[in-house]
């Protein structure tokens, strides 16, 4: 009696404390304080528990990235006892074990020619190095590519916060506020087949968004540094899925026109997509590549921005030369982070973690075939153990549900108030189980999300 009075006690004062001093992201908080926080308590496989115990599934990995569920032993284990021998130390000059033998195990298993890691602490990051060291390579590899300063990016990408990320972005609910502050970046149209800027369908469009992609290389490839893209699956637009060829074509143009290539795997990186890295579905190798969400299975954050030989050259000099790259976050490569991604990687091969991923990705898409009954589901895309399910207002003319109606968010409380928790973009539910999820947690997921967007949109 006494203890759950306590609980209580604490709980409404926590309550009362989010309320009044946290600001919490991508929230509108007018109308999160009308609402009850979830304050969660702890994690175990696939669920996360709140402070009176209630159990929820964690259908999107806790922001898209466990790989093999909550309080996975062999990552705390490496965790703790890296922790008893260094917790930090920096990297400006100085080195350590996990930082040098995860750059060594990140190398081996990116896509050949990817040969040299520079650390960082989270996807934005991540990207901004990208892009940084995308610029200096032309002012630096010779005199007759200075003029090789600007971007090329999607629309719908997404590829993080930060002003740089948010440059080459092209989702204008999070973005266009910020454009008077940004660098102007080419958008070429994002391979949205649901809802195709050409009002074509695939494949008889013969990928006309690939050919307004390949006009504005061939135009602009003199001032071009870089290509930066989501790989197979553009994720915060709503898990848009590429169609099959595009991504292998980009890729070759890019390298017709000698503008860099950059592969934004922070999403679809470490097995989502049903390989490693996304790349790899069209044998697709990137000159820079950005990695971070699932790195270190999901408990701490850590980032790093791949390159080749090729870039890595144009970067070497006497110091008086100015071609270092002066680039470095205080917590890069921190060890806690290296040693727990270390441990990541070493589970995904002992548990053989793709191989087991394939029946449970067959199991999915026929369970959301389905879906497709439902009367406001307009698309389901899904590219392994990613998914996105737009809800639309009219099936038959695709028409949007006004702002206001906060469908996706209606969903997600459904879904929530029947031990789910999820979380949408828009009017698109998302589902990103964590890999590790067992076929009987993944069945009920999927009958909670239907029953919710049931519930939800046929009421
Ligand atoms: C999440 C995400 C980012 C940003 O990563 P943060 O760690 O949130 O800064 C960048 N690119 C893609 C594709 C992402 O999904």
């Amino acid at each position: 009696m006494a203890k759950k009075k306590t609980l209580t006690t604490t709980h409404n004062h926590l309550r009362h404390i989010d309320q009044t001093c946290l600001w919490h992201p991508f929230t509108q908080m007018q109308e999160y304080a009308r609402t009850e926080p979830l304050i969660i308590e702890r994690g175990k496989g696939s669920y996360l528990y709140d402070h009176e115990g209630r159990r929820y599934i964690d259908g999107v990995s806790s922001l898209w990235v466990l790989v093999h569920g909550h309080g996975t032993p062999a990552i705390d284990r490496a965790m703790i006892s890296q922790i008893r021998r260094l917790s930090h130390s920096t990297l400006l000059g100085l080195t350590h074990e996990p930082a040098i033998r995860l750059a060594e195990k990140l190398v081996a298993i990116t896509p050949s020619g990817l040969t040299k890691v520079f650390y960082s602490d989270n996807g934005s990051t991540a990207v901004e190095i990208g892009l940084k060291i995308a610029f200096q390579y032309w002012q630096q590899v010779s005199a007759t590519t200075r003029k090789k300063k600007r971007f090329l990016s999607l629309t719908n990408a997404y590829h993080g916060d930060t002003l740089g990320a948010v440059s080459v972005g092209g989702i204008d609910l999070f973005h266009r506020i910020y454009r008077p502050l940004l660098f102007r970046a080419y958008k070429a149209p994002s391979p949205y087949c649901y809802r195709c800027a050409f009002k074509l369908s695939y494949p008889g469009c013969g990928m006309a968004c690939l050919e307004r992609f390949a006009e504005i290389l061939k135009k602009h490839h003199h001032e071009l540094a870089a290509c930066i893209m989501e790989p197979l699956v553009q994720g915060a637009a709503g898990m848009i899925v590429f169609p099959r060829g595009y991504l292998r074509e980009a890729r070759a143009l890019c390298a017709r026109y000698d503008v860099l290539f950059i592969a934004d795997e922070v999403a679809v990186g470490f097995g989502r997509t049903g390989r490693m890295f996304a790349c790899e579905h069209e044998r697709v190798r990137p000159d820079l590549m950005a990695v971070a969400k699932g790195i270190t299975g999901g408990t701490l954050p850590l980032a790093a921005t791949l390159a080749t030989d090729r870039i890595y050259e144009a970067f070497l000099g006497k110091p008086e030369e100015c071609k270092t790259f002066y680039h470095g976050h205080t917590y890069t490569g921190n060890p806690i982070a290296c040693a727990a991604a270390l441990a990541n990687l070493e589970l995904f091969e002992r548990t053989a973690v793709l191989e087991h991923l394939q029946p449970k990705i067959g199991l999915l898409k026929k369970r959301l075939e389905h879906f497709w009954n439902l009367a406001h589901v307009g698309d389901i895309r899904q590219q392994g153990f990613m998914v996105g399910i737009e809800l639309v207002a009219h099936k038959k003319t695709k028409a949007r549900y006004p702002l206001a109606a906060q469908m996706g968010h209606r969903v997600i409380l459904a879904a929530r108030a029947r031990g789910v928790i999820i979380r949408p973009l828009g009017d698109v539910i998302v589902l990103m189980p964590p890999l590790s999820i067992s076929v009987d947690e993944l069945s009920t997921l999927l009958d909670v999300v239907y029953d919710s967007i049931k519930t939800v949109t046929e009421r």
